[in-house]
């Protein structure tokens, strides 16, 4: 039989049944392995025995005494107290829960140990429910000789059993270590120390450890490890963008000549950082491998003149490209500028989506197989079954924040043509801090488009409470009144579209009384998209001043003369998603203004949320202390983007680390190939997490 090692299933740990494994097995806890990774999340220090004069309140300690008195006492409820003392001082044990026989151990003289957390009672220091020990004659204390781990709250296991596993996986570790897989050079050049000396001291660490590190997750040995589950989901994604340079695309090189054209009809000139995008994107696109190209550009940068200038490319280079928008409002915004420019040049668009009538979608189908379409825009009902391109060489997919490593790769299979990958284009205007985004999107390039074109004004944001409306809808009607128009967006109401929809009728019916003088529109995610357009195409001509909205306008509407933006109930949404509504005034000349109305009582942290949007219109300050605030799984949503539930690891916290992540991650690829799947596979098991290692 073989030795118990590392790779050995739990149940060769002693103590280990079937029905313990199981529970271990739920916590994805398979072999001896995994509890290394295990990490306590905090330390206690029964290293020292505290005289009972000593102790202060607020502490947790070990201390040792004679039992002086044990009595039961009524004070409500029932109370077993036990009185110790050792000479210099006295303490109190009580507890609410105990049995007959726990109360026949605390004898008159018995000598007892105690553990827990000190403070003052009725009657001098107690401890409630410490753990305890009772003593031999000749039995001190259990005095530690490390710090003691407290290990994460498992259901069913005792701290005392998972200590006693992870000493037990320590030992084996010591006896067989695993393989270091970080190179000396880079671990010296990091000043990290080795997996096995990190894994023992988190374990067990010495006695004078510094706690405070440890528990703000700054100890060496915490980031060393942090640092390697980083790289490991890095090199795992970035296998992916490798990979994909591998293969085939078409290169779009022909011509320019209609883009230039475009472009210099355009009633204004493309910014810098506009320009600099574009040339990344051409340089990628006239190579034979797809491109993978993620564009981040705060709201309002001008995204999509550049997703204009790549299709036009791609049209010329006599390949079909697709705009996908993530809404059909959005989507059908793209459509109607998309058909604004491009019928000129005679390529007009043809539209699909999931709400199309039966017959119009069979002619757009058509003309998308027969290759007549050159440019089709549309919502996901783009890459749905059904859809077949003729020669799909540029995919474009705008504000996709949301969208996950899983569907950017599902789509690129899925306009993939007899081994032809289309070229990906991926447009977001939730800004994510830039090592994030090493994190998030290590399977794209990524340009960032950091210039607004010129003339934007900030808007200017106030924070009020929401019996200030009076004064808010009297500054919508003179806003109006100037000729200016607004949006009023109501609250979001979690995962129901009645309830949304049932605010917004409140705040239309309200606002059209309040203002008869004015046109007030509603629009919100219950209406038919037939109805979502038409109420679309009059605000954006002007013939409603005030648009009431659900959040359904959060991406992408573009109306140059609307100025002021309401939110009400903005408090219950997120920082990211404020300043994405927020971007939708602000575009044309006027100075506008946004005003997010709060219900009474406001928290302290909520006030601070706020006050970041009051403060900033920079949509990476925003981002920063979203992340901050929120975490970084809220931010890019977790689920949709398949982003990693780390073992060690934690993106608001280890995120800095990202830039040495990358470039250590270079470094391997040349000097210690070998390692690289060995790494992926320590952290990310056997398959690696995004497909084959
Ligand atoms: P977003 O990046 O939020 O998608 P849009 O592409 O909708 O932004 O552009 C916002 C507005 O700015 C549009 O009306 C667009 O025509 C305009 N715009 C884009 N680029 C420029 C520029 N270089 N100069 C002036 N206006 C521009
Ligand atoms: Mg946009």
């Amino acid at each position: 039989m073989l030795a118990t090692n590392l790779s050995s299933p739990l149940t060769a740990l002693s103590g280990v049944g079937p029905a313990l494994a199981k529970t271990l097995s739920k916590l994805g806890l398979q072999h001896v392995e995994d509890l290394l990774f295990l990490l306590p999340l905090r330390y206690e220090d029964r290293s020292k025995l505290v005289k009972l004069g000593a102790l202060n309140a607020g502490t947790r300690c070990l201390v040792e005494g004679e039992v002086l008195l044990a009595e039961v006492a009524f004070r409500g409820r029932r109370n077993l107290l036990v009185r110790l003392g050792d000479g210099s001082g006295q303490i109190t044990l009580r507890y609410f829960y105990f049995s007959r026989q726990q109360q026949s151990q605390f004898a008159v003289g018995t000598r007892v140990s105690a553990f827990g957390d000190i403070r003052t009672g009725a009657a001098g220091l107690e401890m409630v429910h410490p753990e305890y020990r009772i003593l031999k004659a000749d039995q001190k204390a259990a005095q530690s000789d490390t710090l003691t781990p407290v290990y994460p709250m498992t259901e069913g296991i005792q701290q005392g059993r998972l200590r006693n596993l992870a000493a037990q996986a320590i030992r084996l570790m010591q006896a067989t270590p695993p393989k270091e897989l970080l190179p000396d050079e880079v671990r010296e050049k990091l000043s990290m120390p080795l997996l096995t000396e990190a894994l023992t001291y988190l374990h067990q660490p010495p006695t004078d450890a510094d706690i405070r590190s440890l528990s703000a997750g700054q100890h060496p040995c915490q980031k060393r490890l942090a640092f390697e589950e980083l790289l490991a989901h890095y090199l795992s994604l970035s296998n992916l963008r490798l990979r994909a340079r591998k293969d085939d695309a078409d290169a779009l090189t022909k011509g320019g000549d209609v883009a230039r054209k475009f472009v210099a009809e355009l009633p204004f000139a493309l910014t810098s950082a506009q320009q600099r995008v574009v040339e990344e994107i051409l340089s990628d696109i006239k190579l034979p491998h797809p491109m993978m190209r993620l564009v981040q550009g705060d709201v309002g940068s001008g995204k999509t003149i550049v997703a204009a200038i790549a299709c036009l490319h791609a049209i010329e280079s006599g390949v079909q490209a697709a705009v996908m928008a993530p809404t059909e409002l959005l989507a059908e915004q793209h459509y109607r500028n998309f058909s604004d420019w491009f019928t000129a040049l005679g390529c007009a668009p043809v539209w699909l989506s999931g709400s199309q009538r039966a017959a119009a979608k069979r002619r757009a189908l058509q003309s998308i197989r027969s290759g007549e379409a050159r440019l089709a825009v549309g919502t996901h009902a783009l890459f749905q079954d059904g859809v077949e391109f003729k020669k799909l060489g540029l995919v474009v997919i705008d504000e996709q924040h949301r969208f996950g490593v899983h569907q950017r790769m599902a789509l690129r299979e899925k306009g993939a043509l007899a081994d032809r990958h289309p070229h990906q284009l991926v447009m977001t205007a939730t800004p994510i801090p830039r090592t994030l985004a090493m994190a998030a999107y290590a399977d794209l390039d990524v340009s960032i488009i950091d210039e607004l074109p010129p003339g934007r004004k900030p808007v200017q944001t106030v924070v009020l409470p929401d019996d200030r409306r009076g004064d808010v809808v009297a500054r919508v009607r003179d806003a109006c009144l100037a000729g200016r128009q607004a949006y009023w967006v109501c609250p979001l109401i979690e995962e129901s579209e009645l309830l949304d929809f049932q605010a917004a009728e409140a705040s239309f019916d309200m606002l059209k009384t309040a203002l008869p003088e004015l046109r007030v529109g509603l629009i919100h995610g219950r209406m038919k998209s037939a109805e979502k357009e038409k109420v679309m195409r009059a605000f954006t001509a002007g013939e409603l001043s005030v648009l009431v909205a659900t959040t359904v306008i959060e991406v992408g509407v573009d109306v140059a003369n609307a100025s002021l933006m309401i939110i009400e109930n903005a408090e219950r949404m997120g920082l990211s998603q404020l300043h994405q509504l927020r971007g939708r005034v602000g575009r044309g000349d006027a100075q506008s203004n946004c005003v997010l109305l709060y219900k009474k009582p406001l928290g302290q942290l909520a006030k601070s949320r706020l006050a970041v949007l009051r403060d900033s219109n920079d949509g990476f300050v925003v981002a920063q202390r979203d992340l901050e605030l929120r975490g970084p799984g809220e931010m890019l949503g977790t689920k949709q983007t398949g982003l990693p539930e780390y073992r060690v690891a934690d993106l608001a916290r280890d995120a800095e680390l990202m830039p040495q992540v990358q470039m250590t991650a270079e470094k391997l690829r040349r000097v210690a190939a070998e390692s690289v799947p060995a790494i992926i596979r320590r952290w990310t098991g056997d398959r690696g997490r995004y497909g084959k290692v």
